[in-house]
């Protein structure tokens, strides 16, 4: 059983902070995604797991038991690169046995021990040729291989060393569109057929949502939210997050508060004026302040049929055959943006009502946070389930 806990983790380079306190809780055999903007310190959080660099502060523990002191071998990780790193004068073979041959004695000798029977060795790199459809590759060079299958091998000479943990950092960037759906359904089936705990990360939210059964938002060094694909869709924490995940991106409108009272917030909105009251909790907030709501582009319509109303001039049109994006006037530097039928006739330059359900308005206060919904209609914001 290999659960892996990060509590406090601090990383510095000189006086350079890095990361500023990491806490999450990873299970046995779970798919965690970190995922955040460039830069954002998810490479640094990758290296500190698997010991390639020490660590500032904090307690790292896998199975329970501290391995802040121990190198990379004692923590029975494999790491797979975006970089493939791959030897060019060894075979694909080669490639994929090399950490199992390298060095032959003890513990430390090898990557994990090292210096295997040839057989046992064998039997290793051809049940994970099989498993990456690499067979028929085995005595090519790396030269002779696409990005793709180049790909396959360094997630094969990872599979080979029988980790508890399997670290991935980008392992799809270098890889055309086309290729990367593949090779993602790819990760997600070898995931199901081994026992293993995945670490990936990602600037991709696509990537996240569809490979994870836990994400990780990281922004600036901090955990900005931690739960299922769903949750963080539906109750994003804060604006950070609610901007982060989903495609297109949520809608914001700026706004200030005019009255409160139990269960609703009355708020009235930069762009026109208009004042509208939403069911939200008003204890994180205060008559006066600046507030913003968020509405995500699948959630907002054309027409009058849904109370959050709003008025709109339509900038661009972008039709894709199954749906169409309408880009509206929404007197801040991002045009608001909705999801409309595939058939919509609307054209540039016109002005249209658009509209959204109640239950799908998102507000988040002055610092950036969630305020707490209060209705339970869960036509567009599915139920928070306790994680
Ligand atoms: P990400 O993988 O999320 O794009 P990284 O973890 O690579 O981000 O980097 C996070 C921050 O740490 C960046 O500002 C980067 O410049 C800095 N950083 C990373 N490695 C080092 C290093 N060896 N020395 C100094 N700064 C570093
Ligand atoms: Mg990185």
């Amino acid at each position: 059983m290999a659960d892996i806990s990060l509590s406090g983790i601090k990383k510095s380079y000189g006086k350079a902070k890095v990361l500023h306190g990491i806490d999450i809780d990873i299970k046995h055999g779970e798919f965690v995604v970190f995922v955040g903007p460039s830069g954002c310190g998810k490479s640094t959080l990758l290296r500190l797991i698997a010991g390639l660099e020490p660590i500032t502060d904090g307690v790292l523990q896998i199975a329970g038991e501290p391995v802040n002191d121990l190198t990379p071998s004692q923590r029975k990780i494999a790491m797979v690169f975006q970089s493939y790193a791959l030897y060019p004068h060894m075979t694909v073979y080669k490639n994929m046995a090399f950490g199992l041959t390298l060095g032959n004695k003890g513990p430390l000798g090898g990557l994990f021990g090292g210096g295997e029977n040839k057989k046992l060795i064998d039997e290793k790199v051809q049940k994970a040729a099989k498993s990456l459809q690499l067979e028929d590759y085995l005595d090519r060079y790396p030269r002779e291989l696409s990005g793709g299958q180049r790909q396959r091998v360094a997630i094969g000479r990872a599979i080979v060393r029988d980790p508890n943990v399997f670290l991935f950092d980008e392992p799809l960037s270098n890889l055309d569109a086309a290729l990367r759906v593949n090779t993602r359904l790819e990760i997600a089936k070898l995931h199901q057929d081994l026992d293993a705990t995945i670490i990936y990360v990602t600037h991709d939210q696509v990537e996240a949502m569809t490979l994870a059964d836990k994400i990780v938002v990281v922004n600036e060094g901090h955990v900005a939210q931690c739960g299922s694909p769903l949750e963080l869709y539906h109750h994003p924490a804060n604006k950070f997050v609610a901007g982060f995940i989903g495609s297109p991106s949520m809608n914001f409108l700026e706004g200030t508060v005019t009255s409160t009272n139990a269960k609703t917030l009355e708020i009235i909105l930069d762009y026109d004026g208009s004042s509208v009251k939403l069911p939200v909790h008003p204890d994180a907030t205060e008559v006066g302040e600046k507030v913003t709501i968020g509405i995500r582009p699948e959630h907002m319509q054309e027409g009058t049929d849904l109370p959050f109303q709003l008025s709109t001039k339509v900038n661009v049109v972008e039709r894709l055959g199954d749906a169409s994006y309408l880009y509206l006037e929404s007197g801040a530097k991002n045009p608001l943006c909705i999801k409309t039928d595939g058939h919509s006739h609307t054209k540039s330059g016109e002005t249209i009502q658009i509209c959204a359900d109640f239950s799908a308005v998102h507000v988040f206060n002055a610092l950036g946070n969630a305020l707490t919904r209060t209705t339970t209609d869960d036509r567009y914001i599915a139920p928070k389930q306790s994680a």
